[in-house]
């Protein structure tokens, strides 16, 4: 046997497609269909390149001063890393070091038990109700932590924030992360609890809701003692995570409140429209809260509606996995985006019924 066995071997995680090719209708990553804010494009213009000959501040300090002030919270409440997936892979590391499985659904975002296998960390995934919902008797366990998706990923299905509290109540001796990726778009955020409950964590990210995905920038908020540990965390891993142009570009875009309501806003009605058109053509839907919906058509295989689509230049997102097999998760794009989207599925449920006649 040679070095090999001695190789941390991982199954990672699968982003979903970054195709070239700017004519495509991009559905399937969850972006944003608006550009970032016009006081954001300002902030990337005035960047003086010249700076990068410096590193940046390692606590990034403007952003988190522009984040705290937007949710009122102290500085010391608040942690920024590169996207959330890189503050959740620090929360996961920081907090869930017990012997006890970390309860998360089956169905939920897919990075969290590749963190888990990456940090040997035990874990047990608790299956959502027949409707795709989560139980949060379900979580009424002894556990080593807890992550929510809320809105849930890729099902778009919203928790109240009452329910949030119970799980979060009723696990003092562990860290609860609730993952508000998508929470802007019409759910209500736990983060007023988090002066409440020591052991809570909000996780978001300026990659849906604030338009800047590809700037990777993401947040957490809680007591100030959680947000020490990570920090530590963080510190003893890479001190510079953050770039000098990032954090500039973040606390630009955090600044307009009123373009990022605007957005958000759009998006909603859009999902709102796009679900009726869906409905319409015979699918069936989750009650999504998100920039996303998951739909499943009783008469075709979603995977034959993927293809279908994918060969036409409008990419959505499908899993081969158990449970979900059946459903697309279709990001809301722009109103226009989506009548073609609707428009190509007419076209192929037509051909489907041609065919069987
Ligand atoms: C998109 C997403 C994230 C991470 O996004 P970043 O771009 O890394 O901020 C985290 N959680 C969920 C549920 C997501 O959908």
């Amino acid at each position: 046997m040679g070095f090999e066995e001695n190789i941390r071997r991982v199954v990672p995680y699968v982003p979903g497609e970054q195709p070239k090719d700017k004519n495509l209708i991009k559905l399937n990553t969850n972006e944003n269909p608006y550009p970032p804010s016009p006081r954001t494009a300002e902030a990337i213009r005035q960047f003086d390149p010249g700076l990068n000959r410096l590193y940046p501040d390692p606590a990034a300090g403007k952003l988190i001063r522009a984040i705290a002030g937007r949710y009122g919270l102290e500085d010391s409440e608040v942690f920024a890393g590169v996207g959330s997936d890189d503050v959740l892979a620090m929360c996961f590391l920081t907090f869930f070091n017990g012997g006890k499985p970390v309860l998360f659904p089956d169905i939920t975002y897919s990075f969290y038990d590749v963190w888990a296998e990456l940090f040997r960390i035990p874990y047990e995934q608790v299956p959502l109700d027949e409707h795709f919902r989560i139980r949060p008797e379900d979580y009424d366990r002894a556990c080593g932590g807890i992550v929510i998706a809320n809105p849930n990923a890729p099902t778009g299905e919203l928790l109240p924030v009452e329910e949030i509290e119970r799980i979060v109540g009723a696990h003092p001796e562990c860290v609860v992360i609730v993952d508000e990726a998508y929470i802007d778009f019409g759910g209500e955020s736990a983060l007023p609890l988090i002066r409440k409950y020591k052991n809570l964590i909000v996780v978001q990210t300026f990659s849906k809701s604030r338009n800047l995905a590809g700037m990777r920038i993401g947040y957490a908020m809680a007591d100030a003692s959680l947000i020490r540990w990570l920090n530590d965390v963080k510190y003893s891993f890479n001190s510079y995570t953050m770039s000098r142009l990032a954090i500039e570009a973040g606390a630009a875009c955090i600044r307009d409140e009123a373009y990022f309501a605007e957005c958000c806003r759009r998006i909603m009605e859009t999902r709102e429209k796009s679900a009726d058109m869906l409905r319409a053509l015979g699918f069936r839907l989750t009650d999504s809260a998100s920039n996303f919906l998951f739909a499943t058509h009783p008469d075709v295989q979603a995977k034959d509606i993927f293809d279908y689509l994918r060969g036409r230049g409008i990419y959505v997102r499908w899993w081969d996995k158990p449970r979900i097999r059946n459903y697309l998760r279709i990001t809301v794009g722009t109103d226009r985006e989506m009548e073609v989207l609707g428009e190509a599925l007419a076209e192929f449920l037509r051909r489907i019924a041609t065919a069987l006649r």
